[in-house]
């Protein structure tokens, strides 16, 4: 009979699994010169992007003037399109930045992601009428029949705004790919579904999930200036001043106004790669996505890729004949097997003889693992995740620099899968903020951002209405 003795199976042995350690640390360490050299690119393309239209960091002026008074209130939709789900809610500002929320979330499928646009924004307005349905009669909290309701469209997706309820497409992210969408007026293509449905709601305001949450940060924690998602994708939004955003100078925007901005800086070094540390994985990952060259930046940050970036090196092993000797690896072979949920299981496995790690891999993948290998895995797993986190370190500190807010420090509001779920995320980008900035560092802290989706993306419906019924853009 077989017995699960290490000595047993035809595994590497502690001492050759080292070996390869020393080999990844040095191709995914990060050195805080290194990062200080990013830092100092990042910031000059944030400031191109601001100067001048079309730019790789298209730095989006999104039409969402200044910051909210936390006196906004009534009732408002939100509808959710993010990486993974559509969530509709229903938000009630009760001013003092206070709120209530009611929302059903519903699952997108890989089809619905890759079938036509317009189908799309169909289905987005079918889950409304079907929300709209079941919260509508006279109880408190409920919708009165038929009452209109204004709703903030949440699209996280990089789109042009020439007003703040229009967005064109610039190009899909996080593997969607609905055909006739890029290009296209997405809050217009709304709008046609939301008509056939004839549904009770005026579509308000096209915002973009990192400016939901700047907003609906700074209503319950003033001290906010930044904002960042670190989920499916990644992204960032700030508060500019409008004489600093040059390619709007034309449009006569008072001189005094802030507008936030969508800064799309999963974009960074795109196409060039000229200044990201790019492994062979991660070229692989960009290579065989369904959009080769772009987002680079993100591609090496986000939630939708680092499970498929620890998993690419996993299946080298294999192909050398290091790993899993003598055993069916077909299951851990198939592409984005490997849930990036795994990277933060495996690195909080608190047991000594790594029982966690022993379960997602005979669970998942049927595979049998020595205790050598596990301990392989869990320290790849904090390679992949911490690179991830002082690279967003990295993008946190050009804009803190160019913002010159490092001296009085700031709060940045985050949120997302990757933020939320991965335990040592935070800290790794306080961290990586101390390697670029030294002790100064330690003033910029992130800390969890209220729902800026829902509730943010209400708040800037509400902050929308003020401006049009006070006769403003
Ligand atoms: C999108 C951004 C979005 C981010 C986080 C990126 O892929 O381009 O618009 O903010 O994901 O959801
Ligand atoms: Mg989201």
């Amino acid at each position: 009979t077989r017995t699960h003795d290490e000595e047993d199976l035809p595994h590497a042995t502690k001492k050759t699994m080292a070996d390869h350690l020393r080999k990844y640390e040095s191709l995914f360490t990060l050195t805080p010169q290194r990062m200080r050299m990013i830092v100092e690119a990042f910031t000059e393309c944030l400031e191109l992007g601001l100067s001048k239209p079309n730019q790789i960091v298209p730095m989006i002026p999104t039409w969402v003037f200044g910051w909210p008074t936390g006196k906004e209130t009534g009732d408002y939709l939100a509808l959710d399109l993010g990486g993974t789900n559509l969530r509709v809610c229903l938000v009630t500002l009760q001013g003092e930045g206070k709120f209530e929320i009611t929302q059903t979330k519903y699952r997108l499928s890989e089809e619905q992601k890759q079938d036509d646009g317009q189908k799309l924004f169909d289905f987005c307005a079918e889950c409304l009428q079907t929300f709209i349905e079941s919260n509508t009669g006279d109880g408190p909290g409920q919708l009165r029949p038929n009452q209109l309701l204004p709703l903030g469209f949440t699209f996280s997706y990089p789109c042009t705004q020439e007003r703040i309820d229009h967005g064109e497409l610039i190009r899909w992210t996080k593997g969607f790919g609905a055909p006739n969408t890029e290009g296209r007026d997405v809050a217009d293509m709304f709008k046609k579904s939301l008509e056939k449905y004839q549904l009770p709601v005026e579509l308000t305001a096209l915002i973009n999930d990192t400016t939901g949450t700047l907003i609906a940060s700074h209503y319950v924690s003033p001290r906010t200036k930044i904002a960042v998602i670190f989920g499916t994708g990644c992204n960032a939004a700030y508060m500019e001043r409008v004489p600093d955003i040059p390619k709007i100078a034309h449009l006569g925007i008072a001189s005094d106004a802030e507008m936030a901005i969508n800064c799309e800086w999963g974009a960074f070094d795109s196409f060039e790669h000229e200044h990201l540390p790019r492994t062979k994985y991660d070229a692989i990952v960009d290579d065989t996505s369904n959009k080769p060259g772009e987002q680079a930046f993100e591609k090496l940050i986000s939630g939708r890729y680092l499970g498929e970036i620890f998993r690419l090196v996993i299946c080298e092993l294999i192909d050398e004949g290091v790993l899993f000797l003598g055993q069916n690896t077909y299951k851990v072979e198939k592409p984005y097997c490997f849930d990036t949920a795994f990277l933060s299981l495996m690195e909080s496995d608190p047991t000594d003889e790594l029982l966690m790690i022993i379960g997602i891999f005979t669970h998942f993948f049927a595979l049998e693992t020595t205790l050598a290998e596990r301990q392989f895995f869990r320290a790849l797993a904090k390679l992949v995740g911490r690179r991830a986190a002082r690279l967003s370190a990295c993008g946190i500190a050009a804009i803190v620099n160019k913002m010159g807010l490092l001296e009085d420090g700031c709060s940045v509001g985050a949120d997302g899968s990757l933020y939320n779920k991965y335990p040592s995320f935070a800290e790794r980008v306080h961290e990586g903020l101390v390697d670029i900035f030294g002790d100064r560092g330690r003033n910029v802290v992130t800390h969890h951002a209220e729902d800026g989706s829902g509730v943010g993306s209400a708040i800037i419906a509400a902050m929308t209405k003020a401006r049009r019924e006070a006769g403003l853009y």
